[in-house]
């Protein structure tokens, strides 16, 4: 029992970028068992996928997504970085419950999966969200790395002397969790997140490098996303942000560090001599007012650099396809160079560059032999697309948004086809989110405060 994607134009993203029209994918038990340009017409029990004017790519990988935010889109609008962040994300988050988070986890994965998005990491999953997090994960069918959000002190972030998270400690708080590891087929896996770099102290880096060794996965920082990080970093520790890091043994591979805006040549050049991975998040830099990342210096220096699309308070969106066509954009502006961000290379960073700064190159990633047959299905045949000349620079700086994404398949399951999820019941989710949403909005009094500022004339009664 095969299932075979017939006739499509298939970008395989493997080493020689062959891009094969049309092509053929033939999956069995969940992996690609053959790529190829000859045609294969199936037998009875085999299911056939006419991709013909469709586009079929690897799925697309997320590095930087915020699960939990999702129930709290468009509530942080216009506002300055740090009243951002403690004025709404940490409240609001703080008002979930368990079962808030499996839906919140519900209406994020929905989106990303309707969005072409078949693997993404969330950064920071506090300990009280974990388990309804990784629930809607195992149901939706999505692959995920969960960072368990760590705290080793305040950072720059909190009042001195507060912590965000739960303080019992991280070898409690990952023991927690472990059960999830390697969970739902292996497609779920543990990854610590420690909030912020200057909020690892010496004893938590210690933890983590030897809790990530036995895990066999990684760890993930938010990073020089404000100049105040850098600044908590030299005044506490006298030192550079990116040194305190290598001091601290934690660059290298196993590193994901994500936005790493306020970056100087020393830290750019510590970076790449570590094979340090960066987690890039163009919207979220753009709304939060937080400037451009030296994304085209850290490329030229040959560091992997993967795309995320950060959360729902400031994005507000989980769409990689947006976030392709900014981090596209925005670079050839800020330098005003356009050679800056090739069309194929932003195409890796969701692709096989997304696999490796996750460590999964050798399974997801590409289109390849003996892979996870984990893939994504764009149509080509809407408004918007023609004509088609390169596809590649069509996908990434215009013709694809949400709408043209066809079919998405994890682990060799087909979880959504003609635009539509097939097992999920989305107007019941987003119902019930809307509601969930309002109800802990009003609960901790912002709801005037997330209003248009324009007033909604209501209908009267004559
Ligand atoms: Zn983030």
């Amino acid at each position: 029992m095969a299932t075979i994607f017939q006739n499509g134009l298939v970008v395989t993203m493997d080493p020689r970028r062959r891009v094969l029209q049309p092509g053929t994918l033939v999956v069995e038990k969940g992996i690609l068992v053959e790529v190829s340009e000859l045609a294969r017409r199936g037998g009875a029990s085999d299911t056939v996928l006419d991709c013909r004017g469709r586009m079929v790519l690897p799925g697309l990988i997320n590095i930087h997504a915020h699960t939990t935010e999702a129930l709290f889109r468009g509530c942080a609008t216009d506002l300055p970085f740090l009243q951002w962040l403690l004025e709404r994300n940490h409240p609001l988050l703080k008002q979930m419950l368990p079962d808030d988070a499996r839906l919140a986890g519900l209406l994020c994965g929905l989106e990303m999966l309707a969005s072409g998005t078949t693997c993404y990491l969330d950064p920071e999953v506090w300990p009280e969200h974990f388990a309804g997090v990784a629930q809607a994960m195992e149901t939706i069918g999505l692959r995920a790395g969960l960072a368990l959000a760590l705290e080793g002190g305040s950072g720059y972030n909190m009042e001195p002397g507060k912590q965000l998270v739960s303080d019992e400690g991280p070898a409690a708080q990952l023991d927690a969790v472990l059960a999830w590891h390697d969970a739902a087929d292996r497609r779920l896996q543990v990854w610590l997140g420690p909030r912020v770099v200057s909020a690892i102290d010496r004893p938590l880096a210690g933890f983590m490098r030897e809790a990530v060794a036995g895990l066999g996965t990684g760890i993930t920082a938010h990073f020089a996303e404000v100049e105040e990080d850098v600044r908590e970093i030299q005044r506490v520790h006298g030192i550079g942000a990116t040194e305190y890091l290598e001091d601290l043994g934690l660059l290298g591979p196993q590193m994901i560090l994500t936005h790493a805006i306020r970056l100087e040549e020393a830290d750019l050049d510590a970076i790449a001599r570590t094979d340090t991975r960066i987690a890039h998040c163009p919207a979220s830099n753009l709304k939060l007012g937080n400037g451009f990342a030296p994304i085209p210096e850290l490329l030229d220096r040959g560091v992997v650099v993967a795309l995320g699309t950060d959360g729902g308070l400031c994005n507000d969106t989980y769409d990689l396809l947006r976030e392709m066509n900014l981090a596209g954009l925005i670079h050839k502006a800020n330098y005003r160079e356009p050679r800056v961000t090739p069309a194929e290379k932003i195409l890796e960073m969701v692709t096989c560059d997304g696999a490796r700064a996750l460590g999964l190159q050798d399974r997801i990633g590409s289109l390849e032999v003996g892979k996870q047959a984990d893939v994504t299905v764009l149509d080509l045949r809407g408004i918007g697309w023609r004509p088609l000349h390169n596809p590649i620079a069509n996908l990434v700086y215009g013709s694809a948004t949400r709408a043209c994404v066809d079919t998405v398949m994890v682990d060799g399951e087909v979880l959504l086809q003609e635009g539509r999820p097939l097992h999920l019941d989305c107007q019941s989710i987003m119902s019930q989110a809307q509601e969930r949403s309002q109800a802990i909005v009003a609960g901790i009094g912002l709801s005037d405060a997330v209003r248009s500022r324009w007033q909604v004339q209501e209908r009267a009664e004559r």
